[in-house]
């Protein structure tokens, strides 16, 4: 099979293979062709694709000649026109949002795979990129935080004086947020954490977390792991009790949602009054919405001295090792999708199935048939 690595769009840092897939894809039969320049921003040069196995086009001709076409971010229409049936394309496409796009993708015939869509089950957790880039994100989220503190993130004893250890709370503990706690612990914080999911209390306690419980929370095991919507009475007494962690707060990183629905407003502006100047949120949830009130995405605010970083794009921060992951999760999909060299697409496994949205000139998303 001919895969076909194209250059992301400017914004983006990351690339879709690395070189140590393309030795893999490579060495079982397939050919890959990059585009120039393709793993540029990730201090991935043509060479090192080359010495992989790589051959180095243009766009138009990975375009051309490409069976299988690996962009992270949506194709723009200019290059739609190059699909068509018996092609092959894997990107993040978040189906459920871009409704029309999968229609217009649908129409020229591609098969497309959005690796957003794997779903949450065991077997398929190594092809899981929501995972992988939310480890990135809560560790990057602390490291952004930590930089835009006015003080210290460990406790220090120095012949100027003690200072004490910075408070971290992270609302929200699902990868990113766990991620964020490990993170956090590492450079010395204390660190509280909060989820409307009261099983991950034991994950929060096993990475030195202490967790602030809200008792009455739905938790719905049919939901997948994922948090349901809560009662209104439960939002008044959750607000309540988070209010007295987030106003002693240093840090406070926020990463809850709710799939489907637009992100829960946890930090409101009184209690942003509330907070210690120069206190610091991170808001993961900007993208959807925000967390918190005042959070504009990508963009970092400062509100009653209290500085709101809305920066939904922290995985291009760390391109090469996000790239790594996203090939990875990539790899181990093909892995399903690929007998050696050929095609080897099974609706039967619940994988492809569940990941694959257009094919043969239709839109075949369950979630996108109801
Ligand atoms: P997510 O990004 O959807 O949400 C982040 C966290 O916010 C969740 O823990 C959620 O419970 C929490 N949250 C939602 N509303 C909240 C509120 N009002 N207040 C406080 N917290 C709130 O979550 P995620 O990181 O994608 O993980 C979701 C689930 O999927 C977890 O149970 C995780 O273990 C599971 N998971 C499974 C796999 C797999 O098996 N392949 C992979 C990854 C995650």
């Amino acid at each position: 099979m001919i895969l076909g690595i194209l250059k992301e769009p400017s914004q983006e840092t990351r690339v879709s293979l690395h070189p140590e897939a393309v030795k893999v894809l490579t060495g079982s039969g397939n050919q890959v062709l990059i585009e120039a320049g393709a793993g540029d921003s990730s201090f991935l040069s043509d060479t090192v694709y080359q010495q992989a196995g790589a051959v180095v086009k243009s766009r138009a001709e990975v375009l051309e000649s490409a069976e299988m076409i690996f962009q992270i971010n949506p194709l723009g229409a200019e290059d739609q026109k190059k699909l068509g049936r018996g092609k092959y394309l894997i990107g993040v496409y978040q189906p459920l949002v871009a409704r029309d796009l999968m229609k217009t993708l649908a129409e020229t015939g591609v098969t497309l795979f959005s690796m957003d869509s794997i779903p949450r089950i065991t077997r398929a957790q190594s092809m899981d990129v929501l995972s992988s880039m939310s480890t990135v994100s809560g560790y990057k989220a602390v490291l952004l935080a930590a930089a835009n503190l006015p003080r210290f993130f460990p406790m220090l004893m120095t012949a100027a004086g003690t200072i004490a250890p910075a408070k971290v709370l992270v609302i929200g503990a699902g990868v990113a947020g766990l991620q964020a706690i490990a993170t956090a612990k590492r450079l010395g914080a204390v660190v509280e954490a909060f989820d409307t999911r009261p099983s991950v209390k034991e994950q929060v306690e096993s990475l030195g977390g202490k967790f602030v419980e809200v008792p009455g929370a739905v938790e719905d095991k049919g939901a997948g792991g994922y948090a349901v919507e809560q009662s209104e009475e439960y939002k008044q007494k959750q607000s309540e009790m988070l209010e007295k962690s987030i106003i002693k707060s240093d840090v406070v990183i926020t990463t809850a949602l709710i799939p489907g629905k637009k992100a829960p407003i946890l930090i409101t502006k009184s209690m942003l009054e509330k907070m210690k100047p120069g206190a610091v949120v991170v808001d993961l949830a900007a993208a959807n919405g925000g967390n918190c009130e005042g959070t504009e995405n990508n963009k970092t605010v400062t509100l009653s001295d209290v500085t709101i970083i809305g920066n939904s794009a922290l995985p291009s921060s760390m391109p090469e090792d996000a790239s790594k992951m996203y090939s990875k999760n990539v790899q181990n999909l093909l892995k399903l999708l690929l007998k050696e060299d050929k095609i080897n697409l099974n609706f039967e496994d619940e994988i492809i199935k569940g990941t694959c949205i257009t094919h043969d000139g239709a839109v075949i998303y369950e979630p996108l048939l109801k």
